[in-house]
């Protein structure tokens, strides 16, 4: 039983228990709760548990609290390790990490090995897209590579635990991190999240190729207040469960090993002192037995300040009086390993002495570490072989799988008169702030990413057509606040006239404008989505001389696109493709490959939609633009966005038709066979992604007027059909009501079909009890 369930019903503590029990009970009755019970961890095979206790019966009290302890390179001293730390992070050089691991081995008491760590998000030193544009692919093998490859290229340097993957769900496109996980759809969502852990993880690993992964950030990170990173979240039960946690949980069923707790209030507690989402949802309802480490001083950061005690570090949150308090918090919530503040391994004996924390809770903390380390395989191989750790960067494979899954995140947003594909013979001109850099392609998290390594656009295109010219126009700095100041942002200057003469010659003509990798990712909020600077001037200038021209985004997160799509014929949403950036953007501007992208976020037409998302719930009034007294914009003529989830165009067309239904009925323990015929009706081979959406028209809480339920992507030849079938059972129909409980409720269910989350091909069936 969780505060969640408190909130709503402040009953007495026996009656909550009692409910509790029902509520475990019916969940596991209901869809989710079957995959809950099909997938819940087991308590671990005997051998490493038996490994642990006898492990752990050795340890002194000072050496339980050193396991517990996670510290950054920067902190890290060989002193420490001889005390017994339990992990580091993003130590990323080899030999580094063996001289570490010797002295745990050697030197320390018990040769309890060193867990060392790193953000390996979206490639190690082969850089792949950003997630978000992973998740554009709605191919859930391309975040499979994407993370083996990273953790193949972790592994060789000596890493074993991924801080990835990011899978929380956001309505945010001022976040700066929305560009780190999938989007605002928890049920895409969900197959990345597992996706990726297999990926890091495979099944098992141990595997000299495979680490841990660690699904961040637990939970709710996404939906910050303002869309400013780290403030505070607040939501209903239901829309925790049903929009929130379902990533997470798929990440468990997929074997995720550890989890990360997030910075953020849910609800006004921090997500690394909440008992109610560690210990109540993630280890005893779903059976979590690995360990869950703190965000990056987040225990600290519980602490209220000024003043602050002790008299350094972060803090802020005011949970907590103290450090001490703090520690306390934080371990009997359920954290289990504190990230850079040392608050449990320097308050804990005080702590114990005084009762605030319990021998079990520390005892069943340095379990959960030592399982993981047992797991990794680490007692038997400590070490990495140095000599082999270069040559494992940057393989071809890497790199070609890089270049195919950044090709197919890719997003045809708009292509008036068959613009693209463009013709390799023809003059190129490429223009833009972008055109050339390398820097940026890389996204935010470049792991071990190099500049240098990244392939510009104007090299990729100028490899596939030599009659290529460039011309830069602005400057994007890559200053970060304080420097940063938005009038730097591509200012009007003589490039632009240098750009409209380069234009004017050449045949066809390229924009590359967005976004730097330094206005995403962690950190950088923008409260305007716009392209920064004088980018649609730029748009204007070259639009004024009306011939066609491809504007290329490189972004991470969705913009207001509105003003480009008035002027632009033709739109490519890129994302910041990695490492191959302009290897792949230029395989889909010349058509080698054709693009099937959909967007995995909504791009509002103007800020004040935002949160604007495709599975809102419905209301009283729902918005009619033709009248007042509906839920409207007064100064908007649509109620939409201006791209939807799930859209994009290819180059050719595609039909999707014929959708049956196997019954017209489902009993609660059946399900129902949705199948539809999708057809190549165009003259190339291209992919569409195939997406069935659901809606329950009465229910006992307002259902989302769409929820994604299933999807697949299809390749086909020209005139080719293919019949798409998905099944539909309880897990799909029900959903999560106020108590946290999974529900399925008799009645109607609408489906519908079609190549995006406006799809029309609709039917309907009933859930019978
Ligand atoms: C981020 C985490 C990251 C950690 C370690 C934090 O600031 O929020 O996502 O894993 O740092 O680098």
């Amino acid at each position: 039983m969780t505060r969640f369930h408190l909130l709503q019903h402040r009953t007495a503590r026996r009656q909550l228990a009692a409910v509790a029990v029902l509520a475990v009970a019916i969940s596991l009755l209901a869809g989710g709760g079957a995959l809950a019970a099909r997938h819940a961890r087991q308590p671990s095979a005997p051998p490493v548990d038996s490994r642990v206790n006898a492990l752990l019966a050795k340890m002194t009290l000072q050496e339980k609290l050193e396991q517990i302890q996670l510290l950054p390179d920067f902190l890290v001293t060989d002193q420490e390790v001889k005390a017994g730390l339990g992990s580091v992070l993003s130590v990323t050089d080899p030999a580094t990490i063996n001289r570490l691991q010797h002295i745990a081995v050697d030197q320390s008491r018990l040769h309890i090995p060193l867990l060392f760590a790193f953000d390996t998000i979206h490639g190690f030193r082969t850089i792949f897209p950003i997630p978000l544009g992973t998740a554009s692919s709605f191919d859930p093998q391309a975040a499979m590579d994407d993370a083996t490859i990273g953790a193949r290229e972790s592994a060789a340097v000596g890493l074993k635990q991924a801080y990835g993957p990011m899978v929380d769900v956001s309505h945010e496109p001022r976040w700066g991190r929305i560009a780190e996980g999938a989007g605002e759809d928890p049920y895409l969502g969900s197959v990345m999240a597992a996706a990726r852990v297999k990926g890091y993880q495979g099944n098992d690993y141990s595997a000299p190729d495979k680490e841990v992964a660690s699904p961040k950030h637990f939970v709710a990170y996404g939906q910050p207040e303002g869309g400013r990173d780290y403030n505070t979240t607040d939501m209903s039960i239901q829309r925790l469960w049903n929009l929130y946690l379902p990533p997470f949980k798929a990440a468990l069923d997929a074997g995720a090993g550890t989890f990360m707790c997030s910075f953020n209030a849910i609800n006004g507690v921090p997500g690394c002192g909440d008992h109610d989402t560690m210990t109540d949802i993630l280890k005893n309802q779903w059976g979590f037995d690995g360990f869950i480490e703190s965000d990056w001083a987040a225990v600290a950061e519980m602490r209220a300040c000024p003043p602050v005690n002790p008299p350094s570090g972060d803090c802020g949150h005011g949970y907590a009086a103290d450090g001490a308090d703090a520690a306390a918090k934080a371990l009997n919530a359920g954290m289990d390993s504190e990230m850079t503040s040392t608050f449990i391994r320097d308050f804990g004996a005080q702590l114990l002495a005084s009762n605030q924390i319990s021998m079990a809770r520390i005892n069943d903390a340095v379990r959960r570490i030592l399982r993981v380390k047992f797991r990794a395989g680490l007692f038997e191989h400590p070490y990495v072989d140095v000599s082999k750790a270069d040559s494992a960067q940057m393989q071809p494979d890497a790199v070609a799988l890089a270049r195919k899954d950044a090709a197919r995140s890719m997003v045809l947003l708009k292509n008036d008169n068959s613009t693209l594909p463009l013709d390799p013979t023809k003059n190129t001109a490429v223009i833009g702030p972008l055109g050339d850099d390398q820097h940026d392609m890389l996204g935010p998290w470049w792991g071990t990413g190099r500049d240098q390594d990244a392939v510009s656009l104007y090299t990729g295109i100028k490899a596939q057509d030599p009659n290529t010219t460039f011309v830069k126009a602005c400057d994007l700095p890559n200053t970060e606040p304080p420097q940063y100041n938005p009038a730097d942002d591509c200012p009007v200057g003589p490039g632009f006239d240098q750009a409209v003469a380069a234009a004017q010659s050449a045949d066809q003509v390229v924009l590359a404008l967005g976004e730097t990798r330094e206005m995403s990712g962690e950190a950088t909020s923008r409260s305007n989505i716009d392209l920064p600077g004088q980018q649609q001037e730029l748009i204007n200038r070259i639009a004024a001389l009306g011939k066609p021209f491809t504007v290329v985004l490189f972004n991470g997160r969705p913009l207001t696109l509105a003003n480009v799509a008035a002027k632009s014929p033709a739109i490519l949403e890129a994302w910041f493709p990695g490492v191959t950036a302009g290897n792949a953007v230029a395989d889909v501007l010349f058509g080698k490959v054709n693009p099937g992208g959909k967007l995995p976020v909504s791009f509002p037409v103007n800020i004040g939609q935002v949160p604007i998302y495709y599975n809102h719930e419905p209301t009283g009034r729902p918005c009619d633009i033709t009248s007042k007294y509906n839920s409207r914009y007064r100064d908007l003529t649509t109620c939409d966005p201006l791209y939807s989830f799930g859209y994009g165009l290819s180059y050719t067309t595609f039909n999707i038709s014929n959708l049956e239904l196997s019954s017209t009925t489902m009993p609660t323990s059946g399900s129902v066979k949705a199948s539809v015929d999708v057809t190549n009706t165009g003259s190339r081979a291209g992919d569409e992604v195939v997406q069935l959406y659901i809606h329950d028209p009465v229910a006992s809480i307002s259902q989302p007027v769409r929820r994604l339920r299933a999807f697949e992507r299809v390749t086909l030849a020209p005139g080719a059909t293919k019949t798409v079938s998905f099944t539909l059972d309880r897990s799909d129909v029900g959903f999560y009501d106020n108590m946290g409980r999974f529900v399925v409720e008799p009645g109607q269910i609408d489906v519908y079909v079609g190549d995006s989350s406006k799809a029309t091909l609709t039917k309907s069936f009933t859930v019978t009890r």
